[in-house]
């Protein structure tokens, strides 16, 4: 079913509406000069993976990009367990976002109202479960991540996905399942929608997030392969290095840790790293007894 035609409601300026009539005038800025910011947040269990940093860094995109959302991060915190459970959700995927209404049209927009709604839907697997666990093959695009002088390059901004949506495309049309962007100086960056890690004689090397997304499921492996005690290093990194490197995998909130088995003309074993931390993460991930609410009051 399209995503306009869905049964379900979603949380709309504050209201749950049905899910079909949360619409916007065409005349929306947001459409028209991509003055709109976004989450991707995955439940588990009928919690929200740190939920908290995620509405953090929605309020954080928006102020980038010059807008406040006119919601408190409880409210918003509020409002996303609101929908997922309205949708009858216990695992799920929850997208916020926020943009510049209607009222003033061109460039300008200083009076401009300033709009979230939040809807959640069911999202098992970003990649083919199949290929999955093989490891899934990578193209190397064509598009690079802009100089953060460029574009705002912190925040989760609808506009930088242009370049997102063109690499993907160009990957998808030659058989692969995504593309790796360098950035702007030809250093390893991320995929178009998730952040890449990289195995070597036991090390694990991930590129600097300077300018890209220090994506929150990117901190959490950092941290589990700490807790690991495995050695890890952040550092620019060259693609012809991927010669040399022996392990790959993505990770965002959507594709959760996906081992790599193909970037272009390079080739990656999944291999003990990549299986620990893909297990960790999913543990993670998991509610624990004493977080929920029931076990708290009882
Ligand atoms: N990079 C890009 C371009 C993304 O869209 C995402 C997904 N939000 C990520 C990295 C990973 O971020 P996170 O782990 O916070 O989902």
């Amino acid at each position: 079913l399209p995503f306009d035609q869905r049964d379900g409601v979603i949380w709309f300026d504050g209201e749950m509406v049905a899910w079909a009539d949360a619409k916007l005038h065409v005349l929306t800025h947001g459409l028209h000069y991509a003055s709109a910011v976004f989450e991707g947040e995955r439940a588990y269990g009928g919690r929200i993976f740190k939920l908290d940093e995620h509405t953090r860094r929605l309020r954080a995109s928006a102020e980038i990009l010059g807008f406040d959302i006119p919601y408190s991060v409880e409210d918003i915190n509020r409002a996303c367990e609101e929908v997922l459970a309205a949708n009858h959700l216990v695992d799920g995927y929850v997208r916020p976002i926020a943009w510049r209404g209607s009222e003033m049209m061109g460039v300008s927009a200083q009076h401009n109202s300033i709009h979230l709604a939040i809807a959640a839907w069911e999202w098992p697997s970003y990649f083919d479960p199949a290929q999955r666990l093989k490891g899934i093959r990578l193209d190397l695009a064509q598009w690079r991540r802009p100089d953060p002088a460029t574009a705002p390059a912190k925040s989760k901004a609808a506009g930088l996905y242009m370049i997102c949506t063109l690499s993907k495309h160009a990957a998808e049309r030659k058989g692969y399942a995504d593309a790796l962007m360098l950035d702007w100086r030809g250093y390893v960056a991320e995929a178009t929608g998730a952040n890449v890690f990289f195995v070597k004689d036991g090390v694990i090397h991930t590129p600097t997030p300077d300018c890209f997304l220090d994506g929150i499921t990117r901190r959490t492996v950092i941290d589990l392969a700490r807790r690991r005690g495995y050695e890890l290093i952040e550092r620019h990194i060259m693609p012809e290095e991927m010669n040399d490197l022996s392990e790959c995998f993505i990770c965002g909130t959507a594709a959760e840790v996906t081992p790599v088995s193909e970037i272009g003309p390079y080739g990656f074993v999944p291999g003990e790293i990549t299986k620990t931390l893909m297990e960790d993460y999913l543990a993670e991930v998991q509610p624990r007894a004493e977080m929920s609410p029931m076990a708290a009051s009882a």
